[in-house]
């Protein structure tokens, strides 16, 4: 046994979809629990096949699989945070609602994943009506883009008044508070709503329609910062400041969409020397 303990990190789960470009899904997740120093644990709804130009095909976990990853890392004890990704299909949102059923203390962050950026569906239609019934109201806070809030409000979602009407509506569908992302509007504006106050919170937009991941960077933000302790209003803020600068310090990895840069707060010492042992003594 190690005697060394240190300061433990909080443990943060994410459920939610593989991308093998690390953009994305659960990758992007794990990156960015890590650079809020909380330790990310995960476990896989669907492998994609995808890279920086896009989503080509998507195969799901059987949700035996799914149910045991996730009840093996719960039975832990240690998890502080869920955050709700890319489901695929109706029967990993069914593994979901039980997971949700039977953790109801565990602060959860769902971000309601439907499409690919190249429109590939990465949940069918019984799962977001499933969503819609059944999960919204079991969890914490949802985290739709424009698209995302108006297939699950359905009505259109295109400027501030109507995402406004959004979060009303899911609200009233059951959520509890819904960030509506309008990453892709002319300004940056996202809306929050906890069923009591409604606000907007302009950023800047940089980088336009270029970058992959964004909306599951911004939902493990959330949920880190919820596991770190802090109300959902800052949880929410903070995360919105975290995405903007990973987003200006992104570089391109192929030809097509832009990652974040997640792990922009890490550098590395530029000598390899800088961390190597002490060598006591050499011997020819
Ligand atoms: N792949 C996975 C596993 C995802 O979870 C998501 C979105 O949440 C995507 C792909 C799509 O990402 P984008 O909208 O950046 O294309």
């Amino acid at each position: 046994m190690n005697p060394i303990i240190n300061n433990a990190w909080p443990v943060v789960l994410s459920v939610a979809g593989y991308d093998p470009s690390a953009g994305a899904g659960i990758v992007a997740d794990l990156k960015t629990f890590a650079a809020h120093n909380c330790y990310g644990v995960a476990a896989i709804t669907a492998l994609t096949i995808q890279n920086s130009q896009g989503v080509a095909a998507v195969h799901p976990v059987d949700p035996t699989i799914l149910r045991e990853s996730i009840l093996s890392v719960l039975a832990d004890g240690r998890v502080k945070a869920l955050k709700i990704g890319m489901l695929g299909n109706f029967a990993a949102a069914g593994v979901v609602r039980e997971i949700l059923e039977s953790n109801p203390d565990i602060p959860a962050v769902l971000d309601p994943v439907l499409h690919s950026s190249n429109d590939f569906s990465l949940l069918d239609a019984e799962g977001l009506d499933f969503m819609r019934r059944e999960l919204l109201s079991r969890v914490t806070v949802i985290t739709p883009n424009l698209a995302e809030a108006a297939a699950l409000a359905e009505i259109p979602v295109d400027n501030l008044e109507n995402m406004k009407a959004a979060a009303r509506k899911l609200v009233e569908l059951g959520a509890r508070a819904v960030v509506v992302t309008g990453g892709h509007l002319d300004k940056a504006i996202d809306v929050f709503f906890d069923g009591t106050t409604m606000e907007s919170f302009v950023g800047e937009r940089i980088k336009p329609d270029n970058t992959h991941g964004t909306g599951c960077t911004f939902s493990s933000a959330v949920a880190a910062n919820l596991a770190l302790g802090r109300h959902l209003r800052d949880a929410v803020v903070l995360a919105k400041a975290y995405v903007v600068e990973a987003i200006r310090q992104a570089f391109p990895v192929g030809p097509g969409r832009i990652p974040l840069n997640h792990l922009y707060r890490m550098t590395q010492p530029a000598r390899l020397t800088d961390h190597s042992p002490a060598v006591a003594e050499t011997t020819r």
